[in-house]
């Protein structure tokens, strides 16, 4: 029995990426899963499955974020799938996903692109974080996945960056008004890691190079790095921690 043993958790984004690194490590710790995704139907399934092959217990939401109604929609999904696990509250809640448009510096960008970020990166994660309070036990966690781009400029942009350290600022707030509850709130700032959302970026050798040589230990991250990080925050190992940042990124910019 894993450390996590009886729990219930909920990621966003865990169809792909890190997201999916995060609930196939919290699964194999104990917890049951919700596996949640907006389009990717295979991915999120095949994650699911990956998690009830290793022994784990796991269910798949969809739900876009962002749009109308997207925290009804994810709740409604999350009420029946834990329904059919027997289950209804929560103790774990990863908010994940998250839309990065690259290449918009302050030139370029449009109200609307940076309308669509905030509505992914900030507004569901507090409106969702609003809806399930009441389905979150005590002493619960919730972990915000930032970026390495608060603390650094980005090449890539100034929206994306901007949505992040909102999301810290959102983590550490929370972190004080749950307080009382017992529950945690913690921000994993995660640096150049290799999924869909870098794909692009880590294609160019020079780009790469570049990545690797702003990091200390001398490589990009891998999804495990960071699901490692998380799956700590969410035992209770951590359970003296409360409106940190964890820097998940391998020494960027030391
Ligand atoms: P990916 O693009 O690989 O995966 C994104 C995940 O989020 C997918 O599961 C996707 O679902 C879901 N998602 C995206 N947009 C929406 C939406 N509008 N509604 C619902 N679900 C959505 O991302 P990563 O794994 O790379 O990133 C995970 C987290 O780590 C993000 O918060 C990101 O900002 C952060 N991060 C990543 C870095 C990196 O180098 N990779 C660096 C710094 C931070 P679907 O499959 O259905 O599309």
């Amino acid at each position: 029995m894993g450390n996590l043993s009886g729990k219930v958790a909920l990621v966003t984004g865990s169809s792909r990426g890190i997201g999916r690194g995060i609930a196939e490590r919290l699964a194999r710790d104990g917890a049951l899963v919700v596996v949640h995704h907006s389009s990717s139907e295979a991915a999120a399934e095949e994650t699911a499955a990956a998690i009830t092959e290793a022994g784990g217990r796991a269910c798949v939401v969809r739900a876009e974020l962002g749009v109308p109604h997207d925290v009804d929609t994810l709740a409604a999904g999350l009420e029946t799938g834990l329904r059919a696990h027997g289950e209804s509250t929560l103790d774990i809640l990863v908010h994940n996903a998250a839309l990065n448009l690259m290449g918009r510096p302050i030139e370029v960008l449009t109200p609307e692109e940076f309308d669509r970020m905030i509505a992914v990166n900030v507004k569901a994660p507090l409106f969702l974080t609003q809806r399930l309070l009441p389905r979150l036990r005590d002493g619960g966690r919730i972990i915000n996945i930032s970026s390495v781009s608060t603390r650094i400029a980005s090449a890539h942009g100034i929206g994306y960056p901007l949505t992040k350290g909102a999301l810290e600022v959102f983590s550490h707030s929370l972190a004080k008004h749950l307080g009382p509850r017992g529950i945690t709130v913690n921000s994993v700032a995660v640096g150049f890691t290799r999924t869909d959302m870098t794909a692009e970026a880590l294609a160019d050798p020079a780009n790469l190079e570049r990545n690797i040589s702003l990091t200390a230990l001398g490589r990009i991250g891998r999804v495990p790095d960071i699901a490692d990080a998380v799956a700590f925050l969410a035992s209770d190992d951590a359970r003296w921690i409360t409106g940190a940042k964890i820097d998940v990124t391998g020494g960027v910019n030391l």
